[in-house]
């Protein structure tokens, strides 16, 4: 029996992981969850014989089981090939006492190419299987990095529009460059007038809109969704923390069976949920170390089990970590609750309404898989800077948030356990920081031309994707107000 997905807020039937992926979202606004989680049925040391695409195949069947492996396979083989700049797809660097799993060597130089180059596959083929004839129309809110990979991911898709929000100001120079020279006929990108965690908001309000919605359904479309609530996006994820243990295994950096951390730099908490997944599939993991920058929500509430959004919203060098409301721990509580949908919609309108929630405090033994730390601005320059004198490697402030924590945890615990720091972005994606703190030397303004700068400072090659981004042409100039994004929406699809 392929495994269901039902909501995390009501106890409505589960439906089948096609049905799921297309919907996005629950109809009670609830996330899909698995009802329950796979167990690996082949050692580690098998599966670590297999290549990147043979182990996120492995992944995905056990997950996704009403689709047919052929189907899979042929989703598999698309989305990770020559997109890549390297056959292993997620390489991993041994530096400074650590294992660096570089998930950004896909088109967007960030990890949501992880997921999002094979979404787009996985969304047509439920579609095609559950007879939906309709144009899939993705909205997306982005804090950066996903609006570009879902723009290349779903660039000129048959049967699919994509409607990308990013908060005007809330992004990098580069990060916006990508996303307004979007080329593709069926590709919308729109700065909105406020922060990630407003185009989260307002992006949920139209997918739960009753009366768009059945709009939509007069014309023709259909709303689906690229974020991390799509339960679509959380499998392929989880693919590359199987992967990471079997090539350290296979490289004889760890034992079979030997636990290992993870450090994942968090925000709407969809990575650091795919680790967890991996864990209670049985992957042998001993923390899942959650690493936040100054909007440090999430360390709170692994720390005191209190989720208090009510605090300055910070904008920082790790922009895409700029959230408060971590749409995916939901998932986390619907599970640490015993799998109590009344509570996690309980708990949610409390957000909605009070800003705040508390766990019990015998639900928070659920979280003792996890440690909650985070790192200010200057920790964050600074790892930079010791990371690259230490080895010569230079990460990104993403990445620096998570190895900050991680000497912080070392410090705290003294856990000798092997850790994998999760590397989710390219210096590149970020360069003014990381120039900045490798030569602070803040003279040079312009980011186009202090990826050169970058590049010949550190003596590494510029990725192949920024190469001529300064010189292409912008293609997207719509803005709007909070309360727009419903008329933009209708604007794009002449309704
Ligand atoms: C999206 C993103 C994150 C945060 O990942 P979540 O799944 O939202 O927690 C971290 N780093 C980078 C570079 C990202 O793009």
């Amino acid at each position: 029996m392929s495994i269901r997905y039902q909501s995390t807020r009501s106890n409505a039937e589960p439906i089948s992981s096609a049905e799921a992926i297309l919907q996005g979202i629950a109809k009670d606004k609830g996330l899909y969850v698995p009802t329950e989680f796979p167990v690996f049925d082949k050692d580690f040391k098998e599966l670590a014989n297999g290549n990147y695409q043979e182990i996120a195949l492995y992944v995905l069947k056990k997950y996704l089981g009403d689709f047919e492996e052929s189907e899979l396979k042929d989703a598999v083989d698309k989305a990770y090939d020559d997109k890549f700049d390297t056959p292993e797809i997620a390489p991993i660097a041994k530096k400074c006492g650590a294992y660096f799993l570089e998930l950004y060597h896909g088109k967007t130089i960030a990890f949501k190419d992880m997921a999002l180059s094979i979404l787009p596959y996985l969304l047509t083929k439920a579609a095609k299987k559950l007879g939906e004839d309709k144009e899939i129309v993705i909205l997306t809110a982005t804090s950066g990095d996903t609006g570009k990979a879902a723009l290349e991911g779903f660039a000129d898709v048959p049967n699919t529009k994509i409607i990308v929000f990013y908060p005007a100001n809330g992004v990098s120079e580069i990060q916006k460059r990508q996303m307004i020279t979007q080329e593709g006929k069926n590709t919308y990108v729109i700065g909105l007038r406020g922060n990630f965690d407003d185009a989260q908001r307002g992006v949920k309000a139209l997918f739960n809109d009753r009366e768009l919605n059945e709009e939509l359904n007069q014309n023709g479309f259909l709303f689906s969704s690229a974020n991390s609530i799509n339960i679509g996006r959380l499998v392929p994820q989880v693919a590359y923390y199987v992967y990471a243990y079997a090539k350290l295994l296979k490289d004889g950096e760890i034992q079979e069976g030997e636990k290992i951390n993870f450090v994942v730099p968090t925000g709407n908490f969809g990575n650091i949920l795919a680790a967890y997944y991996a864990k209670q599939m049985g992957l042998p993991i001993h923390k899942l170390i959650c690493a936040s920058n100054e909007n440090n929500v999430l360390t709170d509430f692994i720390r005191t089990g209190a989720y208090d959004i009510q605090r300055e919203f910070v904008v920082t060098i790790s922009p895409s970590m700029d959230i408060l409301i971590s749409s995916n721990l939901e998932r986390l509580l619907y599970e640490i609750s015993g799998r109590d949908g009344t509570f996690v919609q309980n708990r949610m309108n409390q957000l909605d309404e009070e800003k705040r929630y508390e766990i019990p405090s015998q639900m928070r033994e659920g979280l003792k898989d996890f440690y909650g730390e985070y790192a200010t601005e200057s920790e964050t320059l600074n790892t930079i800077q010791k990371v690259y004198e230490e080895s010569k490697y230079v990460i990104d402030t993403h990445t620096a948030v998570a190895y900050c924590v991680y000497e912080k945890y070392k410090q705290e615990t003294k856990d000798p356990t092997k850790t994998v720091i999760v590397s989710t972005a390219s210096p590149f994606k970020f360069t003014k920081s990381v120039a900045n703190a490798l030569t602070r030397d803040n003279q040079e303004e312009d980011e186009f031309r202090l990826i050169q700068v970058l590049a010949d400072f550190a003596k590494i090659p510029i990725p192949a994707v920024l190469r001529d981004i300064g010189q292409k042409e912008i293609l997207h100039r719509t803005e709007c107000e909070k309360d727009e994004m419903k008329e933009v929406v209708k604007n794009i699809l002449g309704i």
